[in-house]
């Protein structure tokens, strides 16, 4: 795999050299446009704006926005926002921001609410047609008059009523006459189907709740199936992408699209004129994918929700999380996000990913794209007893191992260093390559070490260890090539910066969490070792850096600056991902 990205360019191209991609869709949309079909793509990404968006939306995004890209296609980013009670102008700053971060720009920004007043000219049509009926049942008679996946439905009792009177009913709805749940405008279909979305369903309802765009115009919400149909038709969308729940929808969609006909309906298209809104009314085509599910999370903004709200988290942006806010926080680059969508693929087969290869994506990404530093987790004093009092040097280091384009920079050493606590055994374990009690081992970068002598406190525990610096050994010295087992990584005691450094693992110990069998639920899943902080120290190159740099720790894994409370005089790390697959189910 060839890494031709810029060190620290997040946005820019993928890692891998783009391969033309040959999933269903994309063969379904080369047709078209080899057919003559569409002469040009468009397509749309419609999140509802009631939570942040999470890496199952990735999957959506990279398609919708990519596909339109891949094809000299335009892509909307369009809020679908009927639902008031649940929304909120947070959500919508935010999925911009998310939408950004991935790597994509939207042609449009819509809401289904900028067609509220198309949706209710298109219902006005469908009542003149026949197709649609003013009903007084309520929500739960509505529920015993539909049947079962077995039984066909009953009709409603007010399913026949003049047009004249369902006019002036929907008429009075959009008025505000009546309260909350007293009526709902329904399509008349067929209640006998044996698609239960096709037995009569309801394109309006009234909700007297103030909308985050609209205020209090509408006393009357279009239904998702109805306002999202016509709202792909007035873009002029020609492949609506979703996920496979919407399968079932499908027919309802189509039957809304048709009916409504806005292709050849000008007049309905009228309130949108001169506001700069799309009015292209074409006949959109909608094909469903697989979502994408990893094991080890949870995927539902409702749950992840309700894991903020309960405190479980620190917040939408916890690390933790599988909002995109969380995963970039943790460090996760919008190209492995990418890699992730490309290695997974876009079929109709569902499956659950298994969390390594969300890991190994940002693995393969920041292996190539984040520079080397040095940086002690768990630290201890070894001091180097044969240099002089105060000596200090300044060595140089490469950034990459295998980019050097990365440049070099400069490492303090001093005859005081911190090591890693776990670099030292007293009585050491078989196999063991590091240090023990009279034995050497290779200083990255510095020369080789040997401990002399173990310092314990009153209680005998190791505080400090006192060795010898191989005068001989030092880089670049005839010396420095002699054969020792083990190399570690340290810092200068005198320089290195002390460091929040924040070990961040999987947020459930369990597989799926979602898995309520044992009347357990996600929240009885939560990993207990999700999350540590410890006091570290970290060479001066890494504090200094910017919040969001991210960097391998050498021997230690992939960290990036917070974005949030990183300041080079009190840096803050937060461990993305380890080098090495280690977990272990608990
Ligand atoms: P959730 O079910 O997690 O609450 P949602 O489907 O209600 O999410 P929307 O805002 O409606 O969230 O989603 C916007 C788009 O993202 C939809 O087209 C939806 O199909 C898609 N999407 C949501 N979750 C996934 C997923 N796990 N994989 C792929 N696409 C997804
Ligand atoms: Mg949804």
């Amino acid at each position: 795999m060839s890494h031709r990205t810029a060190p620290g360019a997040d946005t820019a191209g993928d890692p891998a050299p783009p391969a033309e991609k040959q999933d269903f869709i994309r063969q379904i949309v080369r047709q078209d446009l080899a057919s003559g079909k569409h002469s040009a793509i468009r397509t749309r990404f419609p999140p509802e704006p009631n939570g942040y968006l999470h890496i199952g939306h990735a999957k959506a995004i990279c398609l919708d926005f990519g596909i339109a890209a891949e094809f000299g296609g335009l892509c909307n980013l369009r809020f679908d926002d009927t639902n008031p009670a649940k929304e909120d102008p947070e959500f919508v700053q935010a999925i911009q921001d998310d939408v950004r971060w991935l790597g994509f720009d939207w042609a449009g920004l819509r809401h289904a609410s900028d067609y509220f007043e198309v949706f209710y000219l298109g219902a006005e049509k469908l009542i003149r047609q026949g197709d649609a009926f003013v009903c007084d049942l309520s929500a739960e008679q509505v529920r015993e008059y539909r049947g079962t996946l077995t039984e066909p439905g009953r009709n409603s009792p007010y399913r026949d009523r003049s047009v004249e009177e369902n006019l002036d009913l929907f008429r009075r709805m959009r008025a505000g006459e009546f309260a909350d749940g007293a009526r709902t405008l329904r399509a008349k279909i067929d209640m006998a189907s044996g698609n239960m979305n096709l037995r009569d369903p309801a394109l309006y309802r009234i909700k007297q709740v103030a909308h985050q765009n609209t205020g209090d115009a509408w006393p009357i919400y279009p239904m998702y199936d109805y306002a999202h149909s016509l709202g792909d038709a007035i873009e002029g969308i020609t492949h609506s992408l979703c996920t496979l729940e919407f399968e079932d929808h499908r027919p309802l969609y189509d039957w809304c699209v048709d009916r409504v006909d806005l292709a050849n309906s000008p007049e309905l298209l009228a309130p949108l004129l001169g506001k700069g809104l799309p009015n292209e009314a074409a006949k959109p085509r909608q094909i469903e994918f697989s979502r994408l599910n990893i094991n080890y999370t949870v995927m539902s903004k409702r749950k992840l929700t309700q894991l903020v709200a309960e405190g479980l988290v620190d917040g939408w942006d916890d690390p933790r999380m599988y909002t995109l806010q969380g995963l970039r926080r943790r460090g996760y680059t919008p190209a492995a996000l990418r890699l992730l969508v490309d290695r997974v693929g876009i079929s109709k087969q569902n499956s659950v990913i298994d969390f390594s290869v969300l890991e190994g994506c940002l693995r393969d990404d920041l292996d190539a794209r984040a520079p080397r530093r040095m940086a002690v987790v768990e630290p201890l004093k070894f001091v180097l007893a044969n240099l002089p009092e105060g000596h200090t040097e300044t060595l140089t280091f490469p950034n990459h191992p295998k980019d050097e384009s990365f440049g070099t920079r400069e490492v303090p050493f001093s005859r005081e260093l911190w090591i890693e606590r776990g670099d030292f055994a007293e009585v050491p374990p078989k196999g063991w390559k590091r240090l023990v009690p009279g034995g050497e081992v290779r200083l990255r970068g510095a020369g080789i070490v040997r401990c002399d002598e173990v310092v314990k406190d009153d209680d005998g525990n190791v505080v400090e260890l006192r060795g010898t610096l191989d005068p001989e050994s030092r880089p670049g010295m005839e010396g420095a090539n002699r054969k020792v087992k083990g190399t570690i990584h340290w810092v200068d005691a005198t320089r290195a910066v002390a460091a929040e450094i924040r070990l961040y693992d999987r947020l459930f110990s369990v597989a799926n969490p979602d898995d309520e069998a044992d009347g357990k639920t996600y929240r009885d899943h939560i990993n207990p070792d999700s999350r540590a902080v410890v006091q570290g120290y970290v060479e001066p190159a890494a504090a200094a850096a910017e919040p969001e740099t991210r960097f391998q720790f050498e021997r230690t894994g992939y960290f990036v600056a917070d974005r949030r409370d990183h300041r080079s005089d009190a840096p803050v790390f937060n461990r993305a991902v380890t080098l090495r697959d280690t977990w272990t189910q608990k």
